[in-house]
């Protein structure tokens, strides 16, 4: 596998220039577990925004890692607007701050501007998930200051399941590589994974695990069709999809359940479940 090209097709989806781009070796899981074994170390704190399941999940893994996992909690279909995250921010001094882009258990598509900014001035990381949402909706890493961002290969991207792509800017490689302690997971160690990928300055390459090599092809094909399609084409796509559906299920007398279009994911629609109904 040629990783530099790999790698240039991952950077393209994401809309970032950031060297440590690759993809893991495991479903949209592993890349969650790796983001924050990897910049955060025990005792620290972690801000998590929870909308739906994503946000529960991963502050159960900040948890299990010895971290303090502070929440900011809203409803199912609910979003957070950048003055509570900014309090939040405040009050916790986190060292990262997770955000679902996608939270495909609502349906809801999270605004992100903004917020990196904030992540700035308050000397914290900002983490984006984007399984449900990378290539169905805007997102610009670099643009949108996203410290670290990861999606899945079988959501927009139309991969098999089974590896991750994922980003880390300098601020986040700066944190992961000045640690004290070593992250808990061998496998998800950043120092190797970024050897195997040949993103470190060494020479050379070390075997560290076998990657799913057939599922990395596929990834690959799938990146080479969104360039090849394009982002923009490919957003609107989803969108015009996702808008005959929702007119679809509304002439039948069905209410959707994110009421603002523009919060609507294009790749996931919820419906209300109607009066009477379990
Ligand atoms: N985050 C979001 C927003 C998801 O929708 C999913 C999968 N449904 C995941 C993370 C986890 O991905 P995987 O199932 O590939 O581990």
């Amino acid at each position: 596998m040629h990783t530099e090209m790999f790698g240039k097709g991952v950077q393209y989806a994401f809309q970032t220039s950031n060297n440590m781009t690759l993809a893991m070796s495991g479903s949209g899981h592993t890349a969650m577990e790796c983001a924050v074994f990897n910049v955060v170390e025990p005792g620290e704190s972690v801000l998590v925004a929870i909308n739906g399941i994503w946000g529960e999940r991963v502050a159960e893994i900040a948890e299990r890692m010895g971290a303090k996992a502070q929440t900011l909690v809203k409803t199912p279909g609910g979003h957070f607007t950048n003055e509570e995250i900014e309090q939040a921010l405040a009050k916790h001094k986190p060292v990262l701050f997770f955000l679902t882009h996608g939270e495909s258990s609502a349906g809801l598509v999270h605004p992100i501007d903004g917020i990196g900014d904030m992540c700035r001035k308050y000397n914290c990381l900002f983490l984006v998930d984007s399984v449900a949402s990378l290539g169905a909706a805007p997102l610009l890493m670099d643009q949108q200051n996203i410290d670290i961002l990861y999606t899945g290969s079988q959501k927009a991207l139309n991969a098999p399941p089974g590896t991750a792509p994922i980003s880390f800017g300098e601020r986040a490689c700066h944190k992961m590589f000045n640690r004290k302690t070593k992250p808990v997971s061998y496998l998800l160690d950043m120092t190797h994974l970024s050897n195997y990928w040949g993103n470190d300055s060494k020479p050379d390459r070390i075997y560290h695990h076998t990657g799913p090599v057939s599922g990395f092809f596929a990834l690959r094909e799938s990146l080479a069709i969104l360039a090849e399609t394009g982002l923009e084409n490919s957003w609107r796509h989803h969108n015009e999809v996702a808008e005959y559906l929702w007119k679809g299920l509304e002439d039948l007398g069905l209410n959707l359940f994110i009421k603002d279009r523009d919060l609507r994911l294009p790749s996931v629609t919820t419906i209300a479940i109607p009066e009477g109904y379990n």
